[in-house]
């Protein structure tokens, strides 16, 4: 079978010329980008990396990313793209985990010092053998770091050309780290085959410009499997123009989508949210909001749950409906859409894409009429979790993969994420998803982001608590907010306790970190 990679060969054959990434003022057509790719590939292969090698790549979205990637892919090493906020013993225990034999590392500004941290890594552990610096300016070809080689440096004499190695459909293409949401980051290896169609799933589900023009805003982060199938693989395919955005901001993001004419966004419900307190707080006529919304003709959300609310205020303003998606890392990652090319119901996660299935279980694997635990069959479940034989005959059983996240489905097949198994709160012996409590508390005019955790009590086990952010220049009170939600919820799933705050804690994908909030 081909190599992932071609989905950049593909277009660098057909599209020459095509615009493939904008960042800033440096525009690179598909020639261009898939040229750098071949001088990567015949760099790790002049460093000694063989095909199965590992490559830890730590960048944020900017063209490194792709460069590194497809380079890596076509000299059929396996990427572990890490988290650019990882520490040093974090990085270390990546590259231990996966037996990573080469590391590339973006040396980030003063406020992001990945570069430093990913050196000091590569010095701890003595089985990655090389380290690529990917200097802040382009072309430099002197490294910030003490003994560090650039990658400008280190491909100048590499040929431009490159013969992809062929890959067998379950060689494994990318270990992703799961979140670390949940314990001690585990790597889903996820194959050549996993990976492409998912790519080529997604890509049909979205939209082009009626006038034929794909421009997608990058700014989900390219290590997390969302945005690396949504906005890299997917978008490559479709030949898109990707315009890459390192770090989430909503001004900055609707500069882009004005500036680069976008017509595509994906992102996780809080970047919706950031985007519509962006458009709330400019002066008027900051943006031109009827441009961007004459060419917005697609929006993607998935990674968490996208409250009813926030989707509607999107559609009101954009005038686009938003799509919501489902998927885990451990599902490369679409494993359901809520399609409204065919049939969209609000709130769900809709049915699953072609070529899986869903069923609903309980613990012991049974299965369920309406509500239960999702577990997942087909193209998209990995491999299983590198090194960790005894989690995976846990997880996967029969092919079926069991992702921890609770739902119903309604009779024609729609489903409905009801919760995470864990964040579920047990008050009085009742079960209160924390999710429907956040939706009914962010539709009171005062409520900009809600996230509701379980704390402890003594008499009732747990209590529902709820941390909110309050829209600027709406003022309400603790009481009278526990009062309002009071009528609209049974007497068990009420918050007691609502503290306000002015921003949560957030995993750099943009989830909210629950765990920061229980501790
Ligand atoms: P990750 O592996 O970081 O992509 O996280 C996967 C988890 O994100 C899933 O197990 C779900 O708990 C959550 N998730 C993803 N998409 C949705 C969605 N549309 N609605 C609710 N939760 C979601």
């Amino acid at each position: 079978m081909l190599n992932l990679s071609v989905v950049l060969e593909d277009g660098a054959r057909n599209v020459p010329e095509k615009e493939c990434l904008v960042f800033g003022d440096l525009r690179l057509n598909y020639a261009f980008t898939n040229a750098i790719t071949n001088q990567v590939a015949n760099l790790l292969v002049s460093r000694g990396v063989r095909p199965g090698d590992r490559v830890a790549l730590a960048s944020p979205n900017l063209p490194y990313f792709p460069f590194v990637y497809y380079g890596a892919l076509k000299a059929g090493a396996i990427v572990v793209p890490l988290n650019v906020l990882l520490t040093p013993r974090e990085i270390a225990y990546h590259l231990e985990d996966s037996g990573a034999k080469a590391l590339f590392s973006f040396t980030g500004s003063p406020e992001l010092p990945l570069g430093e941290y990913a050196f000091e890594a590569f010095q701890q552990v003595d089985t990655c053998e090389t380290y690529i610096d990917l200097p802040a300016s382009p072309g430099a070809t002197e490294s910030t770091i003490e003994g560090a080689e650039t990658l400008w440096k280190a491909v100048e004499s590499m040929p431009a050309e490159f013969e992809s190695v062929r890959t067998e459909a379950d060689d494994t293409a990318v270990i992703i780290y799961t979140s670390g949401t949940t314990g001690r980051p585990k790597g889903a290896e996820l194959s050549h085959h996993n990976l492409m169609m998912n790519a080529v799933g997604s890509a049909n589900l979205v939209n082009a410009h009626p006038d034929g023009r794909d421009v997608a805003l990058a700014v989900l982060p390219l290590f997390h499997i969302f945005g690396q199938t949504v906005m890299l693989n997917a978008a490559l395919y479709r030949r898109a123009t990707m315009v890459l955005m390192p770090r989430f901001d909503g001004n900055e993001a609707l500069r882009l989508m004005e500036k680069e004419s976008v017509t595509s966004f994906a992102g996780v419900p809080t970047m919706y949210w950031g985007l519509l307190n962006a458009v709330k707080e400019a002066e008027p006529n900051t943006y031109g909001l009827e441009g961007i919304a004459d060419n917005l003709v697609d929006a993607v959300s998935g990674g968490a749950a996208l409250p009813a609310q926030l989707a509607e205020d999107f559609t009101e303003t954009f005038g686009v409906g938003i799509k919501e998606g489902y998927g885990l890392s451990e599902t490369s990652p679409v494993v359901s859409f809520n399609n409204p090319k065919v049939k969209a119901k609000t709130g769900s996660i809709g049915r699953p894409v072609w070529g899986v299935e869903i069923k609903l279980i309980d613990g012991d694997w049974n299965e369920q009429d309406e509500v239960g635990e999702i577990a997942v069959r087909g193209h998209c479940v990995m491999k299983g979790y590198h090194n960790r034989p005894e989690t995976n005959a846990e997880i996967i059983k029969d092919g079926w993969f069991r992702t921890g996240d609770i739902a119903r489905r309604d009779e024609e097949g729609f489903y409905f994420i009801v919760d995470r198994s864990k964040d579920m709160i047990i008050r009085g012996g009742y079960n209160v998803y924390p999710r429907e409590i956040e939706e009914v508390l962010m539709t009171h005019e005062a409520v900009s982001l809600a996230a509701v955790i379980g704390v402890p009590h003594q008499t009732h086990g747990e209590e529902v608590k709820a941390f909110v952010i309050r829209r600027p220049g709406v003022s309400i009170e603790a009481d009278e907010l526990v009062a309002w939600a009071k009528e609209r919820l049974a007497g068990y799933k009420y918050p007691r306790e609502i503290e306000f705050r002015d921003e949560l804690p957030m995993t750099s994908t943009g989830k909210i970190l629950k765990r920061e909030l229980r501790n």
